[in-house]
């Protein structure tokens, strides 16, 4: 049997490090607030690997009080996720990522960063989106405190 599961993760701007975002460092003046380097896509993406298998989450496979994630390189905990499915004979079918910002601009960012994210979960770039929507000005994203993002993965028996 197929399953989907779905990740959420949200962090603050910092000026104080670069964007980690999707695997990509972006040029844009200012980053994302985290114990790890805050790569919030690849963090609901994780999450949504886990959520797929039953569990447990992110936080509580890779704690933000152990000094060894301090500015980890987030790409880690994807394949701790993925390792653990390939484990169960599960691999990864499709995903699909939403990400929620006012800033910065994504959409020069969106390709790259869905061939990034392909390589990372070992499949074809056409199984992988990677969508950008503002929050049309509202709340804390609409203030630009900081940004979201969604993720679906459907997990799927491993054919030999
Ligand atoms: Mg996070």
């Amino acid at each position: 049997m197929p399953r989907v599961g779905i990740g959420y993760d949200s962090h603050r701007f910092t000026t104080s490090r670069p964007m980690v975002l999707g695997g990509l460092q972006l040029d844009c003046g200012f980053g994302l607030a985290g114990h790890s380097d805050a790569d919030a896509v690849l963090h609901a993406v994780t999450d949504a690997v886990l959520g797929a298998m039953g569990g447990p989450d992110i936080g509580e496979l890779f704690p933000d009080t152990d000094p060894r994630w301090k500015d980890a390189d987030s790409s880690v905990f994807l394949r701790a996720a993925l390792e653990r499915a390939a484990q169960a004979n599960l691999a990864v079918v499709n995903c699909d990522v939403t990400v929620i910002a006012e800033q910065p601009k994504l959409s020069p960012h969106k390709q790259p960063m869905r061939r990034r994210l392909a390589e990372l979960l070992g499949i074809d770039p056409s199984r992988v989106s990677v969508k950008a929507k503002t929050n049309e000005g509202m709340g804390w994203i609409g203030r630009g405190e900081g940004l979201a993002v969604i993720a679906a993965v459907l997990l799927d028996e491993r054919t030999a």
